[in-house]
């Protein structure tokens, strides 16, 4: 496993985490050239996932420092490989969790490679060349095609970041649970941040009722009036939790820390499906009974496929859906990140990482 190889000739500025404090310098690192199947992309914008933080500390045991986290990445493409006819120098594009997959089994064949055994993701990564990945918290990315999507005009190269993480990881469950073009369902969001706040956009373009399940009394109002939340509850509240037992046909979960999964389970009606986006490190708490008595099920998904996630930004584009963000210049990401661990964010910061007027 090496950190450069031969051909890892390009010098690059970046930011990245040297040790489990999570503390983010300026460093300087080297990317391959760009080969016949990639493009290089200037990065324009790049947002704060919390997976960022997880990865920064090590919450998940994994991490290889130095890390160069970043995986919201948009920008414009500088250099086409001779392989590449989908893309042009000057597109807008973006890249997301994936950096690259085996390209041969029956899930990278059948457009569901975020499945495939060996996915290999944007940072903290191995790529085919045996090379660490690092991330869009830096000037320039080089990227197989495979995995670039376009960014439709019409949605800001700031506000879209988002979308490659956040809004993917959101939109393929509903996709999944034919929730795209099923209106008059009622579904619940558990934790409203960066991903939270894409599933609200999501559920009412998609025509259903909304209602966010929160820690945060404070956000209330803003998840009703501007986000467009029909209601909104708070989980440490029984009584509140109780009014709603066995009304959501579906929930999604997109708590990042530890917390347990039985009284949400409560709020699904039979057969309904808690699906679970969020990943704390340590394992949740999942009774029995909830399931049992509800013939409820608990789900998993990981991102979201190529195909699916070029279909999402295009359909962002139609419902003009675009996140709420925050944009913080190169030398606030350390402020950013301690703000997104204390939950103080409405609702994604945005690196503002080519610094342009
Ligand atoms: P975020 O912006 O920090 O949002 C998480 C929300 O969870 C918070 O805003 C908060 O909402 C709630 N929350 C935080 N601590 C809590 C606690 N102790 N108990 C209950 N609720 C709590 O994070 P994010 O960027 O949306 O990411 C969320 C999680 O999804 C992270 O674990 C991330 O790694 C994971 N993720 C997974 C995938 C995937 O492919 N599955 C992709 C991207 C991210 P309230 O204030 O409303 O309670
Ligand atoms: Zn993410």
């Amino acid at each position: 496993m090496a950190q450069t190889t031969p051909n890892h000739t390009q010098t690059v500025s970046g930011w990245a985490a040297h040790d489990s404090s999570g503390t983010i310098t300026p460093h300087v690192f080297k990317r391959r050239e760009n080969g016949k199947s990639d493009v290089t992309i200037e990065i324009l914008y790049c947002g704060i996932c919390h997976t960022d933080i997880h990865h920064v500390k090590n919450d998940w045991g994994i991490t290889m420092y130095p890390v160069v986290p970043g995986h919201e990445i948009t920008g414009l493409i500088t250099k086409v490989g001779s392989d590449v006819s989908k893309f042009k120098i000057g597109d807008r594009v973006g890249v997301g969790c994936l950096a690259a997959s085996c390209l041969k089994c029956d899930f990278c064949k059948q457009e569901e490679e975020n499945y495939c055994d060996e996915i290999q993701l944007t940072y903290n990564g191995i790529f085919w060349d045996g090379s660490i990945t690092y991330g869009g918290y830096s000037k320039m990315l080089v990227a197989d095609h495979r995995f670039v999507v376009k960014v439709p005009d019409s949605l800001p190269m700031d506000a879209a970041a988002p979308l490659l993480c956040a809004g993917i990881t959101v939109y393929s469950p509903f996709k999944d649970h034919n929730l795209l073009e099923s209106p008059g369902k009622r579904i619940g969001i558990v934790g409203l941040g960066g991903l939270g706040h894409v599933a609200i956009k999501f559920g009412k373009a998609f025509g259903h009722h909304v209602t966010v399940i929160s820690t945060s009394p404070s956000k209330e109002k803003e998840a009703k009036e501007r986000l467009g939340a029909d209601d909104f509850i708070i989980s440490t509240d029984p009584e509140q939790m109780k009014s709603k037992f066995r009304t959501l046909d579906f929930i999604l979960d997109t708590v990042s820390a530890h917390h347990s999964l039985g009284p949400t389970l409560e709020l699904l009606k039979k057969k309904g499906t808690l699906m679970l986006v969020g990943a704390p490190d340590k394992p949740l708490d999942l009774p029995a009974f909830p399931m049992i008595f509800g013939k409820r099920s608990v789900e998993g998904s990981m991102t979201g496929s190529m195909k699916e996630t070029q279909e999402m930004l295009d359909v962002c584009a139609k419902h003009n859906i675009r996140c709420d963000i925050e944009v913080v210049k190169t030398d606030q990401i350390n402020e950013a990140l301690d703000r997104l661990a204390r939950n103080d964010v409405k609702y994604r910061f945005v690196i503002d990482i080519a610094g342009k007027p």
